[in-house]
């Protein structure tokens, strides 16, 4: 499903553009300098769009401030009130999102005409927990359609003002609400870019799996053009489950790929343990490597045939593998600088003092 093609402060949105990773701030425009602090953290973890809350007009010289910093574009969240969205595209901003469930049409045209003069994106965002009583009663109470309803309703006002520059994003805490919701919308206006995610999905372990289930049923059908797993963790931690998923679905490459077995009464090292060293320095290598740790020899280069690094553990420490194929035995001392130096020989970007085999160059 290829949708036409936005572009926000240079970012490629919808059209043959990957699938975007975003995230939003979890400190508010009153501290700006903390707010691009995590923009800059964002920015480093891989967001390609962050998206800030902006409450009140009052907060509009932050804003300000911030879009002109930020390393990557802004998108300021915005609800109840149209004069916060003219104020938030006055600032500049390349782009805002209106929830349909709680700004009424009355400022709707003089923000289209705003947004078309800054050339800004709106998105439209409708939200399961901000729909009225009357949105949900014309649906029968069907949420999913309340849902779909509800952006569609804002969406054509945007349309009969002849603007498109549009996003549009439908969420729930229910999975299948939100799947439903999202599928109805792309089948009737598949021109346009669409954001996904599951609202307010939980935290650790059910909210990754409940954003996974859902995002997945609708990235295979080809929904989605920029996701957002939200978590109530820290907002890198979005942007990394975000890309895991997306390497998951083949559809970005962006970070290393890890295989690692479940051990079992085979198992000669701690596979856990040594997978939390070697992390760390994860970030640091270039796109699309696997990196594999199994727990024994026997079955571990042949269960992660295609890893660009391996180990696995051995009577000796570990055997290093590369494409299958068993290079040599090391001891667990050795292991760290072993993968120091196959993190260097990949053009690792690591400050070259913090990398122990090249001090003696
Ligand atoms: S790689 Fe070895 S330890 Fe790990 S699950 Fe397979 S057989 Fe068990």
């Amino acid at each position: 499903m290829s949708s036409r093609q936005l572009v926000l402060r240079g970012l490629t949105i919808g059209g043959e553009a990957p699938v975007r990773v975003e995230s939003m701030l979890k400190i508010p425009l009153s501290l700006p300098e903390e707010c691009l602090a995590q923009c800059i953290s964002l920015h480093k973890a891989g967001c390609e769009l962050v998206r800030v809350a902006f409450p009140s007009v009052d907060l509009r010289a932050n804003l300000e401030w911030l879009n002109d910093r930020a390393p990557v574009p802004l998108m300021a969240d915005i609800h109840f009130d149209g004069a916060i969205a003219l104020a938030a595209l006055e600032s500049g901003i390349p782009s805002i999102r209106i929830n349909p469930g709680n700004m009424g049409s009355s400022h709707l045209r003089s923000i289209v005409a705003s947004a078309r003069e800054k050339k800004a994106v709106l998105r439209i965002g409708a939200n399961g927990g901000s729909l009225s009583s009357s949105q949900l009663d014309a649906a029968g109470g069907v949420r999913s359609d309340a849902l779909a309803s509800a952006v569609e309703e804002q969406l054509r006002i945007l349309l009969a003002e002849g603007f498109e520059d549009i996003i549009l994003s439908a969420k729930s805490t229910s999975v299948m609400e939100t799947v439903r919701a999202n599928t109805l919308l792309a089948s009737k206006y598949p021109d346009f870019p669409m954001h996904i995610g599951i609202t307010e999905s939980g935290y650790g372990r059910d909210g990754l799996v409940k954003s996974a289930a859902g995002l997945s049923l609708l990235l295979a059908q080809g929904i989605g053009n920029t996701l957002r797993i939200s978590l109530t963790e820290k907002p890198e931690e979005e942007v990394l489950a975000g890309y895991a998923l997306l390497r998951a679905l083949e559809m970005r490459s962006h970070g290393v790929t890890i295989v690692s077995c479940p051990t079992c009464g085979r198992r000669r090292i701690d596979v856990r343990s040594i997978l939390e060293k070697l992390e760390p320095s994860f970030a640091d290598l270039p796109d699309a490597l696997t990196v594999a740790v199994m727990g024994c020899e026997v079955n571990g280069p042949r269960e992660a045939m295609d890893a660009d690094f391996g180990v696995a553990g051995s009577p000796g420490g570990a055997v290093i593998f590369k494409k299958g194929k068993i290079l040599r035995e090391v001891s667990l001392d050795e292991l760290p600088g072993v993968f120091a130096d196959f993190a260097c020989s990949s053009g690792a970007e690591h400050p070259r003092n913090s990398c122990e085999h090249l001090k003696g160059e």
